[in-house]
């Protein structure tokens, strides 16, 4: 026999069966990324979000610029390669590119606002475990052209209808990280104050206090934690129109009636952000990797990389993390057949596929049976598929025109014709016509 070969590690399959069961770690089947896209794909243009589709794969340096080259993403985590003397590399989030396309096809002189909304998969090669993997996938907002911070808040407000839509676990933190005036004394306080207690970090963090010392703040090492306890806040050095922007974000989350906790830890890992940043936390099921969403504002970043000076703002969610949630809490959005058919002989199943497609025109979703097999057996098959109703078809049905439809849940038989079969089945569920 020839080797097996396996997905490439940190990758994962999602398919619409379950094909082990782990109580910690329960299988995260297609059903659950739909009930997290649907909902997405639902909500989103209520807020007046319209979707855009970028590609995978760009050029390195728009990621080297917009993310910044100090931060873990770019420094260690990127796929990157030569594409015959370009460096390309696999989008690893994507507001970088939606930027791009945005400067690139000068949206802002259609729009003096922008809203849109992206799904699909990012790349980065980190240390796997649960929650974490080398792809996965991001839904995400972005809006180009409000200084805030009534978008800010709006935004805040779709993401926590959002997840209570889902009905996952979470707390919404808050905070601020000033903007080009006043950060930068914000990072040379902390820096000393760093470069005072350096011992005490862990290898990374000592690299950090020159690269990206803001990071420091949300180390998990126990020993960074406690000297970041102790650190300069940014809200001392915060200035006027740095501190109204914060208060009236509040102030509107307040007013929409959305709970949150303000949080100095929230400094989010990318260079870009500036001002308002806001993360999803799940307060149970997910252990380390329990960011669900997180995001902030980006005022300078559009213009960073060659646009206009436009500001914005935006979030990313983490599917499989959501998905992980739902899965532990058996929700899913999956179309089982409303009629499962079991021919049981060549007569009968020429007559069932003609069935089948009746049913399916009338919008109903059906599976024949393409095995030949007893009716015992074909009924748990439609047990399985989760099948509402189960048509054995025989000799006798085919002559008299009438069959028995059952109801798997309830084992109650329900009286058909075959003539007539689609509109009686519409008749018993209300389906659709
Ligand atoms: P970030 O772009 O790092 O702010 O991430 C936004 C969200 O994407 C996080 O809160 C996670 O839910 C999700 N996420 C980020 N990195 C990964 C990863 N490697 N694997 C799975 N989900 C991730």
């Amino acid at each position: 026999m020839s080797q097996k070969i396996r997905g490439v590690k940190g990758t994962r399959d999602v398919l619409p069966i379950d094909t082990y069961v782990k109580d910690e770690d329960p299988w995260v089947r297609v059903g659950h990324y739909h009930l997290v896209e649907q909902s997405a794909r639902d909500l989103f243009p209520l807020y007046g979000y319209r979707e855009a589709r970028t590609p995978v794969l760009e050029r390195t340096e728009l990621f080297v610029r917009g993310i910044g080259e100090v931060t873990d993403i770019v420094g260690k985590e990127m796929y990157t390669f030569d594409d015959r003397g370009e460096s390309v590399t696999l989008r690893p989030e994507n507001t970088a590119s939606l930027v791009r396309a945005y400067v690139e096809h000068n949206v802002n002189q259609q729009e003096p606002e922008t809203k849109w909304w992206y799904a699909g998969p990012m790349f980065r090669r980190e240390r796997q475990q649960r929650g974490r993997y080398r792809q996965f996938t991001q839904i995400g907002i972005e809006a180009f052209g409000s200084p805030g911070p009534r978008i800010d808040a709006e935004q805040v407000e779709l993401l926590d209808r959002w997840l209570r839509v889902l009905g996952v676990p979470f707390e919404m933190h808050l905070n601020t990280l000033g903007d080009a005036s006043c950060r930068p004394k914000y990072r040379e306080a902390l820096q000393a104050y760093l470069r005072s207690r350096a011992p005490e970090l862990c290898e990374d963090c000592q690299k950090r206090i020159e690269t990206n010392p803001i990071r420091v703040l949300d180390c998990k090492n126990p020993k960074c934690q406690e000297v970041a306890a102790a650190a300069p806040k940014m809200e001392q050095f915060l200035c006027e129109p740095c501190k109204v922007h914060f208060a009236g974000v509040q102030e509107m989350l307040q007013r929409l009636g959305v709970p949150f906790v303000v949080d100095p830890k929230l400094v989010r890992g990318l260079d870009y952000y500036t001002r308002t940043t806001y993360e999803a936390i799940a307060t149970s099921g997910l252990g380390a990797q329990s960011t669900l969403a997180g995001g902030g504002r980006y005022d300078g970043l559009v213009k960073d990389l060659g646009g206009p000076d436009v500001p914005g703002i935006g979030f990313a969610a983490g599917v499989e993390r959501l998905a992980l949630l739902l899965a532990q809490e058996g929700k899913e959005r999956a179309t089982r057949p409303v009629v499962f058919i079991a021919p049981l002989g060549d007569a009968e199943a020429a007559r069932a596929d003609q069935l089948a497609q009746q049913l399916r025109a009338a919008g109903l979703a059906a599976e024949v049976s393409f095995r030949k097999s007893n009716p015992g057996n074909q009924l748990k098959r439609a047990d399985t598929l989760g099948a509402r109703f189960a048509l054995v078809l025989g000799d006798q049905e085919l002559k008299s025109d009438r069959a028995k439809l059952k109801e798997l849940k309830t084992g109650a038989q329900h009286e058909v014709t075959l003539s007539g079969f689609a509109d009686e089945v519409r008749k018993l569920t209300g389906g659709p016509r």
